[in-house]
């Protein structure tokens, strides 16, 4: 847990485009000024390629209103920011998968074989690896290429034609990877995959190297937040579902402290990205690669507390 950088009263909420733009350049300014002291993943060989200086920060409203600090259009790996398309991807085709990944809160970690182990392979939720293996598994058994179908959600929601998977990143993450070829084997074991494990890890770490800017995520995301887009994504108690899960377990052993600092549904990847939503209002998006000890962009999780509060954008 990090002290909170920010204290005093929460502002009262401004949505005007040039205040939320001087909010996001605040913000931006000062996640770009503490971002140094976290460390690029060194899970993934290949992303340590990245500039640990690049710093992207981005706002789109229900009203219309969308803007970009910095780096906002350049593309990054999403990583787990993924998980949260495909879980997307996996309930239009199979509205109650929840009933497969379940949806409480982890106690071990994202990536804890053992507490895998100990639910007899069920896992905690859709945003810890074992639920996202569930997700991108079942997704693959349907639509035949889950990469496919979270690439192609991801550039139909944003309208950013730049989204790929980059092979580089997934053969990277595919070559130094134990921790998720464990779990898959436990979720094979307890017969809880649909298809052979070399097949949905390949999946997975494709999926996982999709990339994105922090504007086409921002737009991309837009439906967690507005009632009129939802219902042309999904139903809106699978919205409320995902934002509640979010809230408890989007931003890994962190999402009691990013609750309690930000206050937002939010998700993280370890390519530096986060992505936090105000239903009712819109989303916001940074990233920033160097990552603190839970795996969350130092200068992003600054940069979005900064935000929430002077802008006043806060679910409580
Ligand atoms: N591909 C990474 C993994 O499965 C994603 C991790 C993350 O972004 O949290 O370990």
């Amino acid at each position: 847990m990090t002290t909170p950088t920010i204290d005093g009263p929460a502002a009262t909420r401004d949505l005007t485009g040039p205040a939320l733009m001087r909010h996001a350049e605040r913000a931006a300014e000062l996640g770009r000024s503490v971002a140094r002291t976290g460390a690029v993943t060194a899970k993934i060989p290949e992303l340590a390629k990245v500039d640990a200086g690049a710093f992207g920060f981005s706002v789109a409203t229900v009203e219309g209103t969308e803007l970009g600090v910095g780096d906002s259009d350049v593309q990054f790996s999403l990583q787990s920011i993924t998980k949260l398309f495909a879980l997307v991807a996996l309930l239009q085709i199979e509205p109650t998968a929840w009933e497969h990944v379940g949806w409480a809160p982890t106690e071990l970690g994202y990536g804890s074989v053992t507490e895998l182990e100990r639910a007899a392979g069920r896992p905690r939720n859709p945003f810890v690896n074992a639920g996202a293996l569930i997700v991108t598994d079942r997704l693959l058994r349907h639509t035949g290429s889950a990469v496919g179908r979270v690439s192609t959600l991801l550039r139909e929601l944003s309208g950013d034609s730049a989204t790929h998977s980059d092979a580089a990143v997934a053969a990277s993450e595919a070559a130094a990877d134990h921790r998720n070829r464990a779990l898959a084997h436990v979720l094979a074991e307890h017969g809880r995959l649909l298809n052979p494990v070399e097949d949905v890890l390949g999946e997975y770490y494709a999926q996982c190297a999709i990339t994105g800017s922090v504007l086409g995520l921002a737009r991309g995301a837009r439906f967690l937040a507005d009632r009129r887009l939802h219902r042309l994504v999904l139903d809106s108690d699978n919205i409320r579902r995902i934002n509640a899960v979010l809230l408890t377990s989007g931003m890994y052993g962190a999402a009691g402290d990013i609750a309690y600092r930000i206050g937002l549904p939010a998700k993280s990847g370890v390519g530096g990205g986060i992505l936090a939503a105000l239903p009712g209002v819109g989303t916001v998006c940074a990233w920033s690669p160097p990552l603190d000890l839970e795996g969350n962009s130092v200068g992003g999780v600054a940069a979005l507390e900064h935000f929430a509060r002077t802008s006043g954008w806060s679910v409580f």
